[in-house]
């Protein structure tokens, strides 16, 4: 028998318990299906050896006034990053500097573009970012600097930094107009990472999913949608398949999954183009904990599978240190046993910083993820274009997500 509801929310990640919230304040019957057995999805907190780590997203800019607005009205707190990405020491080619690496020519090719990202961010519509995506001309941000004249080791030094150490996805498969989306998103060029969640981001979900109660509905993976005249949806629970009813869905994972659903009538084009998962990247976040103090840089950005390395406090100090990688570093690593992954980053540490043996070593590897295959979506050139054909509906199922920062006042 199918019980029928207003709403079914698919996904219990931030976005989809932020929708599900909503539309059960203004009185809705909403139900959410998660295919995990936690709400949070691609944000996870947890303890290891002692240290509260959060293993997915985790740093709140500035600039991300709906995120905020949140965690307060949770009643959680946000904390100030202790140290900015300016500060970050270096270690690129086996050597260690105390500034990104770069040539006279170099660094200036790097302003150009940084110039070029503001200039552009600036045009990009908060309510509607994926319309003015340009068309025919969309180079992707390594075409973008090649043109400009930056040498071979320059890309090396930008793509560790804006991809290995951030977007995951290669420059080469960056659209320059999704960066510059990304850099709206956050505040303007350099701007980011201001703070994190008192106690971790994975905190704001399940504060989420608490206030909504028994709406959520966990190890239910939905394998099936479709529309006819309301939504049909089939989900799985402990390997039986079950059906329910609703007047609206609202779809809110990552298009990595869109795959596992089977949708009647099928997805419009530019939805099933970008569900190839192209514009999501390869990462990783590892969690090292010793058992004291450790004398490790408090940034650092590598051009190893490690990629961005900061320290993190437990009760003992300055005794843990986080590593968050993507890109082609760590392309080659996933290919490795998980025992050999391990066994390199520990070494890596060792080599770079000196730092002993760990006492408890933990890995996300969320491309690995049954229930995220891949990173975050950044636009590849010709995919803002898709997403902006997609618009944010598709008959009676709509895409999860809103403008989450405002435009920048003109200076
Ligand atoms: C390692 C890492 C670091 C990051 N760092 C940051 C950061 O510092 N700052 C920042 O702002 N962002 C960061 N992000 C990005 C941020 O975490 C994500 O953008 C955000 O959590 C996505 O939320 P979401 O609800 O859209 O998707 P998700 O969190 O992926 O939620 C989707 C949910 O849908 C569920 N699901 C999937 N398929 C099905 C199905 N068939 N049926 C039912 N349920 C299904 C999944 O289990 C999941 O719970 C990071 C991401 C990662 C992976």
């Amino acid at each position: 028998m199918s019980a029928t509801h207003d709403v079914v929310v698919i996904g219990a990640g931030l976005s989809g318990l932020v929708a599900a919230r909503e539309l059960a304040g203004k009185g809705l019957d909403v139900v959410v299906l998660e295919a995990r057995s936690r709400p949070g999805g691609r944000t996870h907190t947890t303890a290891v050896g002692g240290v509260t780590v959060d293993l997915g997203g985790e740093w709140v800019d500035d600039a991300h006034g709906e995120m905020k607005r949140l965690v307060a009205e949770l009643g959680l707190g946000l904390v100030p990053a202790a140290r900015r990405k300016e500060e970050s020491l270096w270690s690129i080619g086996g050597r260690t500097t105390g500034e990104m690496p770069l040539s006279d020519r170099d660094r200036a090719v790097y302003r150009r573009m940084h110039e070029a990202l503001g200039e552009a961010a600036d045009g990009v519509d908060p309510e509607a970012p994926w319309k003015g995506a340009p068309g025919d001309h969309d180079p992707s941000v390594e075409a973008w600097l090649r043109a400009d004249g930056m040498s071979e080791g320059g890309l090396h030094a930008v793509e560790t930094l804006l991809s290995t150490c951030g977007s995951t996805v290669p420059l080469a498969r960056m659209s320059f107009y999704s960066y510059a989306v990304k850099v709206a998103t956050r505040g303007g060029p350099g701007k980011g990472n201001e703070y994190r969640v008192e106690g971790g981001a994975g905190r704001v979900a399940e504060g989420l999913a608490e206030g909504l109660g028994e709406r959520v509905r966990y190890s239910s993976p939905v394998v099936g949608l479709r529309q006819d005249g309301g939504v049909e949806v089939r989900y799985g629970v402990a390997d039986a398949l079950r059906t329910l009813r609703a007047g609206r869905a609202v779809l809110a994972l990552p298009f990595t999954l869109y795959g596992g659903i089977r949708f009647d009538p099928p997805l419009p084009p530019p939805l099933r183009e970008l569900a190839s998962g192209e514009c999501y990247g390869v990462v990783r976040k590892m969690a090292f904990v010793y058992d004291g103090p450790v004398e490790a840089p408090a940034l650092a950005v590598t051009d190893t599978p490690l990629g961005y390395l900061w320290t993190v406090r437990g009760p003992g100090g300055e005794t843990g240190v986080v590593s968050f990688a993507g890109g082609r570093p760590l392309e080659a690593e996933l290919r490795l046993p998980g025992e050999e992954r391990e066994r390199r980053a520990v070494a890596l540490l060792r080599g770079m910083f000196g730092l002993p043996e760990p006492g408890t070593v933990t890995e996300a590897a969320w491309s690995e993820d049954a229930w995220s295959r891949g990173s975050y979506f950044i636009a590849g050139p010709g995919d803002a274009v898709r997403l902006g054909a997609a618009g944010r509906s598709f008959g009676l199922l709509h895409l999860a997500g809103r403008r989450p920062w405002r435009r920048r006042r003109a200076s």
